[in-house]
């Protein structure tokens, strides 16, 4: 435990956006706890840089779409890090392109169970521990959405589009419902990212092919995104909750 320093859970911590969060947070002064699914790898890498770094940080394996795992994710950050102050409800998934027309049942279940169920689970578990209603003092949540809930993502995967629609609907719903508990709620919608995600829709190199259509003309980097969701946790961002910040070069 260190009483000094507020603590952090950024769900899919080990790659990509969460590993930025996760070490942009250690910078700004948190214990971090880094959560990961499959890759206890790069969990452990991410949580040695930010030892190195003079840091604390923990990693912790826990599926976010199953409920017992969600609960105990959140009992062990009790136990070896103390209250959290900070959510980010990062980790997500999008499987092989493809139309509408051809997708099936277990698909969309398993997106809407990790993009909409987990991040509501953990919503629960954080506001439990947060809110004055239970012996806590408040705190903040960032969601990590996706521009394609504007953009719907046709061809590709309009269902991790309607899952990311999904969790803005949660922003807007639980920023309200929580504000005078003293927790904000808050959401950045990233645009296309260098990160391994893509290779996850069958595309590794789709940022790339993508560019030449983004205002900016090129892809975000995964700092760019990790600067807007710790904006929200500063203390600048006190009187801003139930609000978006796009990081995704004006597309
Ligand atoms: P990524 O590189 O594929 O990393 C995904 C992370 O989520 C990994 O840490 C992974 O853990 C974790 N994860 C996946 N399923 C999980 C589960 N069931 N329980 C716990 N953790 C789980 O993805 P990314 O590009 O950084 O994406 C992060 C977030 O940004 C996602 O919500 C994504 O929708 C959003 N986003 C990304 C982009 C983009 O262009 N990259 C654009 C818009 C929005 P393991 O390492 O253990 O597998």
């Amino acid at each position: 435990m260190h009483p000094s320093k507020k603590v952090m859970i950024v769900t899919g911590g080990s790659r990509g956006i969460g590993a930025a969060v996760a070490r942009l947070a250690s910078r700004r002064g948190y214990a971090v706890c880094v959560n990961y699914h499959r890759r206890r790898d790069a969990a452990d890498d991410v949580v040695r840089a930010i030892q190195a770094d003079g840091g604390h940080a923990i990693a912790m394996g826990a599926d976010v779409s199953d409920e017992a795992q969600v609960v105990q994710l959140f009992e062990r950050v009790d136990r070896e890090l103390g209250r959290i102050d900070a959510l980010v409800n990062n980790a997500g998934v999008l499987e092989t392109q493809m139309r509408v027309e051809d997708m099936d049942a277990a698909r969309i279940t398993r997106i809407l169970h990790t993009n909409v169920v987990g991040p509501l689970l953990c919503c629960r578990e954080a506001v439990r521990r947060m809110s004055p209603r239970h012996g806590g003092q408040g705190g903040a949540i960032v969601n990590v959405s996706s521009v394609a809930a504007r953009l719907g993502s046709p061809g590709e995967y309009v269902d991790y589009a309607a899952s990311k629609g999904a969790l803005d609907t949660l922003t807007i719903g639980l920023s309200k419902e929580v504000a005078a508990d003293g927790i904000r709620v808050n959401s950045v919608r990233p645009g296309t990212i260098y990160t391994e995600m893509h290779a996850s829709g069958g595309e590794p190199g789709r940022v790339d092919r993508l560019a030449s259509a983004i205002p900016l003309q090129r892809g975000g980097t995964v700092d760019e995104v990790a600067g807007a969701v710790m904006w929200f946790f500063s203390d600048e961002a006190g009187y801003t909750t139930g609000s978006f910040i796009e990081v995704s070069g004006g597309k």
